[in-house]
């Protein structure tokens, strides 16, 4: 089943229903979001661009990312979504990557690719893709389920991206998922869009259209907690997906102004580590709104999700352990925890976390190597170390790669991480290793400060000794202004690494 057959549904059952939202602007019901994707569809199909082939978007959060979406599933064709803060080249990287024909932009990004690719443009507010959008449409053309849909390049903390081929059954389970395993959706629901569409937050689209919700794109050139506060006092009840990064933005404006987040049904969060201090602030402030969900590209959005009610219950005798965990497996996949030769290991031992089912990809695009290591006797390896209780619950320690293995001791950085950020003085922080020829690597912690807040080594090293064995003791504190982040708002510890070992050099 094409994926777009859920926005054909929905334009016939809730026709004149108001689907797409610019700000407080309609800007579509479903019929005309509908018959605007089957126009696109025929103009892509009179353009040769037919089923199997990839079409780009390069395009901020707007109304138009969805019409752009569907009329490339209806056309039969591959949407290669990505992030509108990439720079021109490494977007010129991923078009050339995925071989995309023609590249859906807004102008901002169409500017900077036009200096990195010759690839085919269309601007989103020129004459030309306003032709395209009226007119005769075409119904969704058929699909299986392994037909590839959604290329979608994970954003990577090392190295160049990877394709993550993204099907139309794959999308139809994660978005099956949702209402079962982390919110219910009503027609009434806005789904709202504040992180970008390329990643999670254009994977909840397809289920909010099937619902008849409606979609609202903010008018703010990218993340403005305040006027989400704002969008959901009167366009609510809005669901939203945010990366914890987000999730702090928004309750540090809801503090300022005395908001209680009236209006926000539901915020998923995921996609980075929430530290527990800063969801029982979250909660505090805005409310049960929360649902965790922990997934990666390679199993988009639906690994394991931790319930509205866990996130904010605080009566049970383990909700601190909860909290800190994803949560339990959602429905279409089966999660182990291996060795290091991927052998399902007993609960309560930690391992790398092995994920298999439904929603998790065939394969990297055109990368053999790397789905041969990635993909393990039908197991997704995802790299992240973790551990599952006897009642289910995951807990996420890092990314392999980022253990720090020092005098022959695994130690988990997340844990040392968790200690810091209970200090009041702490915004954020990262842990990781350098090389040591004594112990093999050192701890060091890098740490950002509040605002006009003072502390010193001393007092931090109290604290990790007050809470933690002395081995995870960092052997330095380092004060930074801030952390180097991805696109993503990931902290990107391979570079905290290398200017560790550059000064050791
Ligand atoms: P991406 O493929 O870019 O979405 O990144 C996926 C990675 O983000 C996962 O492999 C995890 O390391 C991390 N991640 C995703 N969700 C969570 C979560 N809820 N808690 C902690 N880390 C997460």
């Amino acid at each position: 089943m094409n994926i777009a057959h859920w926005l054909e549904r929905s334009a016939q059952q809730f026709a004149a229903t108001p689907a797409l939202f610019h700000g407080d602007h309609c800007v579509a019901d479903y019929a005309g979001f509908a018959s605007r994707a089957a126009a696109l569809a025929c103009a892509l199909t009179r353009q040769g661009i037919g089923p199997g082939d990839r079409v780009a978007i390069f395009m901020k959060n707007t109304p138009d990312y969805l019409i752009v979406l569907f009329g490339i599933w209806y056309a039969g064709a591959v949407a290669v979504p990505i992030n509108a803060k990439l720079h021109g080249k490494e977007a010129a990287w991923i078009i050339d990557d995925s071989g995309a024909r023609l590249a859906f932009v807004t102008p901002d990004c169409g500017t900077a690719l036009a200096d990195a690719s010759d690839v085919a443009r269309m601007d989103v507010s020129s004459s030309g893709y306003a032709a395209m959008i009226q007119g005769a449409g075409l119904p969704p053309l058929s699909r299986g389920p392994d037909d590839m849909a959604w290329l979608f390049y994970t954003s990577g903390t090392t190295g160049r991206p990877k394709g993550v081929q993204i099907t139309h059954g794959m999308l139809a389970t994660v978005s099956l998922c949702y209402p079962v395993d982390v919110d219910s959706v009503a027609q009434t629901d806005a789904a709202f869009y504040a992180a970008p569409m390329s990643h999670g937050a254009g994977l909840y689209a397809p289920v909010h259209i099937r619902m008849g919700a409606r979609h609202i794109c903010p008018t703010s050139d990218g993340f403005d907690p305040a006027q989400v506060l704002e969008v959901a006092s009167h366009q609510g009840p809005l669901s939203m997906f945010l990366a914890p990064t987000m999730v702090r933005r928004l309750v540090d404006a809801a503090k300022q102004i005395g908001a209680d987040g009236a209006g926000i049904k539901t915020i998923v969060y995921g996609g980075g580590p929430m530290y527990r201090a800063d969801i029982e602030d979250a909660v505090q402030v805005l409310g049960p709104r929360f649902v965790q969900i922990y997934g990666q590209g390679e199993c988009p959005m639906a690994i394991s999700a931790l319930s509205r009610h866990e996130v904010a219950d605080r009566s049970h005798s383990r909700w601190r352990e909860r909290l800190v965990s994803v949560g339990r497996a959602q429905s279409a996949v089966e999660i182990a925890i291996g060795d290091a030769d991927g052998h399902p290991l007993p609960a309560g031992q930690m391992g790398e976390i092995m994920v298999r089912g439904a929603p998790v990809m065939p394969g990297y695009w055109r990368n053999p190597e790397a789905t041969a290591k990635t993909i393990r006797d039908g197991w997704l390896m995802t790299g992240d170390m973790g551990q599952l209780d006897a009642e289910g619950y995951l807990t996420l320690q890092d990314r392999s790669k980022d253990v720090i293995i020092s005098g022959g001791t695994n130690i988990y950085p997340r844990e040392i991480e968790d200690v810091l950020l209970t200090h009041p003085m702490v915004h954020e922080c990262a842990v990781v290793g350098r090389p040591s020829a004594e112990w093999g690597e050192d701890i060091v912690a890098f740490i950002v400060l509040q605002k006009d807040a003072r502390t010193d080594e001393k007092e931090m090293d109290a604290l990790i000794l007050s809470e933690l064995a002395r081995f995870k003791r960092p052997k330095q504190y380092r004060f930074v202004p801030d952390l180097p982040k991805n696109n993503y708002g990931k902290v990107l510890k391979t570079d905290l690494r290398r200017m560790l070992t550059k000064d050791t050099e």
